[in-house]
């Protein structure tokens, strides 16, 4: 497998339409949105999109995303190669969902529950040839700060008093905030938070649901919905000086170096939805800016990157605009691949912002074959990030 620029763009965007949930029904709400059939496009109101993918409703099955937009790139880390996957959408799309970020035991299976098999299965068969060493952290940006979600402090009290209501808030006294640094090799590192070493996907599997328990206990709701959550697995591979052979008998043709190291990021971002949903407080108003923030600056990262045009000529990529930009730098961009899934509700209710969504997810996909449109697209995106930052400026100076 070699990974091309070109047809084999570093972004490609899905959109993952859910059924209507239970709440939707019983508010007698409608679809809206309409998948062509056979093809990867999406209707709503006047309104059509193309992406590489739509799953869900009358698109292909849900079932098939995994294999066609994320196998790929977890054989992608075997040879070095980074990659990101990010969840998008408004708060309630199904984010969490899809990526299996909750992982409710017994229930549906979702990215990171299937990519970890996937690994596993992988190392199973390299391992005669090939020692590994793997990592993971689970940490999650909240009002622009980074929180460390396998804290065993926090873990620890998240075991101890499940169902005080008060699990996983305990904050260590002393402790320094996580910080992130970036190495003279670009290779950025989080100063003060887990990096768990695990040996089994069982292992694997528990930081999962270590991560997501102190997740969902230690923020309001109201957080847990504008909270990035960032689980990322980092494979090291070494290998062995006298190799017997794979398991399978096979040679291993993958590996062209005797050391690698790469990282996959699994991402379920913040609710996209805009600012007026935070409520009218100080406090939430400062949250949605902040969460804007790094939606916003994702937004123009990908973008950036999905015009190879502009690649070239060298543009600047405003990855130092968010910390959420910041922690993805070196696994955005370059040879490493990024497949965003914009998630979407099909009632009526929330036309608008499905809409907002798949106009977000759009841009991030940056079609260069029909330079017109992108002309005209990247015009009106400046407008709109022009209304964007004044209308932040206003929340801000009627903040207290
Ligand atoms: P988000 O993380 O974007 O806020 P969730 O993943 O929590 O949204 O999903 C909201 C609700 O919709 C949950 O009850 C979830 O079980 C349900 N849901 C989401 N996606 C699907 C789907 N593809 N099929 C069935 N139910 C879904
Ligand atoms: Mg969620």
């Amino acid at each position: 497998m070699t990974m091309e620029h070109g047809e084999d763009c570093c972004v490609k965007v899905a959109v993952h339409a859910r059924p209507l949930i239970g709440d939707e029904k019983l508010q007698g709400c409608k679809d809206c949105v309409t998948v062509v059939p056979g093809k990867p496009q999406v209707q709503i109101g006047t309104h059509s999109f193309t992406f590489d993918h739509v799953y869900g409703s009358s698109g292909t099955p849900s079932t098939a995303m995994f294999d066609e937009c994320v196998a790929p790139l977890v054989e992608g880390l075997f040879q070095g190669y980074n990659a990101t996957v990010l969840a998008y959408g408004q708060t309630g799309s199904g984010k969490t969902y899809t990526m299996g970020t909750a992982c409710k035991e017994g229930t549906h299976v979702g990215i990171i529950p299937r990519a970890m098999a996937a690994l596993f299965d992988k190392i199973e068969k390299l391992k005669n040839q090939v020692d590994f060493q793997l990592r993971v952290s689970f940490i999650e940006i909240l009002k622009e700060e980074v929180r460390d979600l396998l804290d065993p402090a926090t873990v620890t009290a998240g075991k101890v008093e499940n169902g005080n209501g008060h699990t996983g808030k305990l904050s260590v006294p002393g402790k320094p905030p996580v910080q992130i640094r970036e190495g003279s090799n670009g290779v950025i590192t989080l100063s003060g938070s887990t990096e768990v070493h695990v040996t089994t996907q069982k292992e694997m599997t528990t930081c999962l649901e270590q991560g997501s328990l102190s997740r969902a206990t230690g923020s309001t709701n109201m957080n847990n919905q504008s909270s990035h959550a960032i689980f990322t697995i980092t494979l090291e591979q070494m290998r062995k000086a006298d190799p017997i052979m794979a398991s399978d008998g096979m040679p291993i043709e993958e590996m062209n170096d005797d050391y690698l190291c790469a990282k996959l990021h699994l991402v379920d971002l913040a609710g996209s939805e805009r600012a007026k949903r935070t409520g009218s407080d100080g406090l939430r108003f400062k949250e949605g800016v902040h969460i804007n923030r790094g939606l916003l600056a994702l937004g123009n990262v990908i973008s950036a990157l999905g015009d190879e045009k502009k690649r070239k000529e060298g543009a600047h990529v405003p990855y130092r605009d968010s910390k959420l930009t910041r922690l993805l730098q070196d696994s955005l961009g370059g040879n490493s691949k990024t497949v965003m899934i914009a998630c979407i509700s099909p009632a009526d209710i929330n036309a608008e912002e499905t809409l907002n969504t798949l106009k977000y997810a759009n841009r991030a996909r940056n079609i260069q074959n029909k330079p017109i449109v992108s002309l005209s697209s990247l015009a009106s995106l400046e407008t709109y990030q022009t209304c964007t930052y004044t209308f932040f400026i206003k929340l801000i100076s009627f903040s207290p």
